[in-house]
């Protein structure tokens, strides 16, 4: 998939989070698909938008197949559930994915094969704010703490385990909000601060009183922890198959690398640290790399 130009600044996106309005766009994405039984997986919204999630079936197969989505000059894994029955794809999609064709690779015992799928464009809302100038571009000392911390999270965020992550019965991967709270729907909202284009909001944010416990998402481990420039007080945790969540801004961190969590354990309270204007829970989900809108895990 071809990525938009990104201007160092902007880069910071990794980390940075802040919010957008957008309405679903889900809509149904390629691939010849056999009629299968339902298979993990298929209970996932096809939102084969920049920021969505591409639902490919790939029919049966006695092994699981192995996909993988090029960036740049990596080959990253992607996500397969399903059984020899029927297999699906997950591919997450890069919000500054271009919309157009793109396409992964599908390597079978059979052979090797690209399977193409088309990205829909999806209209983020734009948010232009005028700021004091000087509050726009970071300082150089700030900008050296925000590539060095890019730099660590770029290899957090390569993470790929086994075993893949749960799914519900009806095949779907189902994440429970991290705080109970007023939840905005500003994922990808793009931001230019005094005519200057930011990076885009990269998850869901979640209105919480400062303390309110911060809970997992999902069963996983913790693959990092630390404080950030943009993101504050974080946890990242690790839900297998290239699928990992990450907790922003918070006030305590109550989790180390190498947890086990569970469903529901407490990873950290609330807070407003790094760039937040006030206390609440910047909730970030990737897959394949890739920031996706958390919104497409959470059933209610
Ligand atoms: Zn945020």
């Amino acid at each position: 998939m071809k990525h938009l130009p990104t201007p160092p600044t902007r880069r910071s996106a990794l980390l940075a989070a802040l919010g957008a309005l957008a309405l679903p766009a889900w809509s149904a994405t390629t691939a010849a698909a056999k009629p299968t039984p339902p298979a993990p997986g298929n209970a996932l919204p096809n939102a084969a938008v920049p920021g969505g999630i591409a639902r490919l079936p790939l029919g049966p197969d006695a092994t699981r197949p192995v996909v993988t989505l090029r960036d740049g000059s990596d080959d990253v894994p992607v996500l397969v559930l399903g059984d020899e029955r029927g297999w699906t794809a997950l591919v997450g999609i890069a919000l500054a994915t271009v919309p157009g064709p793109a396409q992964v690779t599908v390597q079978r015992a059979a052979g090797t094969q690209s399977l193409p799928f088309t990205v829909r464009p999806k209209q983020y809302l734009v948010q232009k704010l005028k700021v004091a100038p000087g509050q726009v571009n970071l300082s150089k000392d700030d900008t050296a703490r925000a590539d060095k911390e890019r730099a660590h999270l770029a290899k957090v965020i390569a993470t790929y385990s086994e075993p893949l992550p749960h799914t519900t019965a009806a095949g779907a991967l189902q994440m429970r909000a991290p705080v109970a709270g007023p939840r905005s729907s500003s994922f990808g909202l793009r931001r230019v601060f005094n005519g200057e284009v930011r990076s885009p909001h990269s998850g869901m944010d979640i209105a919480a009183a400062l303390g309110t416990p911060v809970l997992a998402p999902m069963q996983g481990r913790v693959i990092d922890t630390g404080n950030y420039f943009f993101a504050g007080n974080a946890v990242w945790l690790d839900h297998g198959g290239g699928l990992i969540s990450m907790m922003g801004h918070l006030s305590a961190i109550d989790a180390k690398p190498g947890d086990l969590v569970q469903t529901g354990d407490r990873l950290g309270a609330v807070g407003a640290t790094g760039r937040a204007t006030g206390p609440h829970l910047h909730w970030g989900v990737l897959l394949n790399r890739c920031m996706v809108d958390p919104a497409l895990f959470l059933t209610a």
